[in-house]
């Protein structure tokens, strides 16, 4: 097998996680990063000349073949694993970007109790209540902790919104039962289309407290703390298995591969299928991967990353 060039850091797959991890990386140290793709190359302009209806929302064009490498599944630990034949809502996506192209961009932060689940669920319902195989545990992190980093992964996407809370003073309008937040929203919320408006009428006559969702489609055109200029949202509709034509829901082809493509330490390489991870002496030396001719090669590195969805 082929010994490639060694790099300091590999990572695999080339979704949000994995673009995002390369970005900091790739700013912060001079490490030579490469990112290992198993689909293909893809950018805005590709939806907006060749998309259609058949080819990505039936034919499934973004999502990764089940024909090609199935997806295994059980809903409890002693059953049986057994092959997905036919996707309902679980889309998972393959190429640059991965499931970040065609996501539908709901937008919302963890509410502060979701990060003291465990705590959370016995407090309120008792240990009783949970069932023996339940795994369910409070991070080791609060919703303070991460507060800076929304708010920091918000104003790069643009994401629209009303804020219900601001440094602790609730407002109407927007989400009142989430954490506070330190700022606004860095877009102004969607346009409420009429049914939406009903009902936010009908809740609020009954004492509840709508709010519009935060999207990552924005509302207005935006330009994001890295000058990264995107249009504001046509109302076209085809957000979910569907690339945006015009790049106002954010993707990480429009907001970080257009960082990421100007740096001089970052690769991406595409075709790239992963195989394993190899490891000398319990240690990852980098991974084993088939590139678009069939051939296997090996890719040592200093660290391995692996991003390529759970
Ligand atoms: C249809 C849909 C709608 C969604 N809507 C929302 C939403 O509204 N709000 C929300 O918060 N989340 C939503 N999600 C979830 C969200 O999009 C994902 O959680 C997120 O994009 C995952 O990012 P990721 O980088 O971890 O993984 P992915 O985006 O899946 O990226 C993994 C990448 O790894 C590559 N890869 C996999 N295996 C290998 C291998 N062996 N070798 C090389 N490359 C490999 C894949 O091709 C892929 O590009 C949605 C997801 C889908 C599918
Ligand atoms: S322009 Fe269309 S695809 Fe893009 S964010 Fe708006 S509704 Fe979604």
């Amino acid at each position: 097998m082929k010994r490639l060039r060694s790099v300091d850091v590999v990572i695999v797959g080339a979704g949000w996680t994995g673009l995002t991890m390369a970005q900091e990386l790739a700013s912060r140290t001079g490490l030579k990063i490469l990112v290992l793709e198993r689909g293909g190359a893809r950018k805005t302009r590709d939806y907006l000349e060749t998309m259609d209806e058949l080819d990505y929302a039936i034919r499934l064009r973004t999502m990764q073949s089940i024909r090609d490498e199935t997806v295994t599944l059980r809903h409890m630990a002693r059953d049986r694993a057994l092959p997905i034949r036919q996707y309902g809502s679980f889309l998972p996506g393959t190429g640059v970007g991965g499931s970040g192209e065609h996501w539908s961009g709901i937008a919302y932060r963890y509410y502060p109790r979701d990060f003291r689940r465990r705590t959370h669920l016995l407090e309120k319902y008792g240990a009783r209540r949970l069932p023996e195989y339940c795994t369910v545990e409070d991070w080791p992190l609060t919703y303070d902790d991460l507060e800076p980093y929304y708010d920091r992964v918000e104003r790069m996407m643009g994401i629209s919104g009303k804020a219900g809370n601001l440094r602790g003073t609730l407002i109407d309008g927007g989400n009142r039962f989430e954490g506070p937040r330190h700022s606004e929203f860095p877009t102004p919320p969607m346009k409420t289309p009429y049914l939406s408006a009903l009902f936010q009428d009908a809740t609020q006559s009954l004492g509840y407290h709508p709010y519009p969702l935060p999207a990552a489609t924005t509302s207005v055109p935006y330009t994001n703390p890295d000058g990264i200029s995107r249009a504001g949202c046509a109302y076209c509709g085809y957000c979910e298995r569907f690339g945006c034509m015009i790049g106002a829901k954010a993707q990480p082809t429009n907001t970080l591969i257009p960082l990421l493509s100007r740096r001089g330490n970052f690769e991406l390489r595409t075709g790239a299928w992963v195989r394993r991870v190899v490891l000398e002496s319990g240690r990852a030396r980098g991974v084993r991967y088939v590139n678009e001719r069939g051939e296997e090669l090996f890719q040592p590195a200093e660290l391995v990353f692996l991003a390529s969805w759970t």
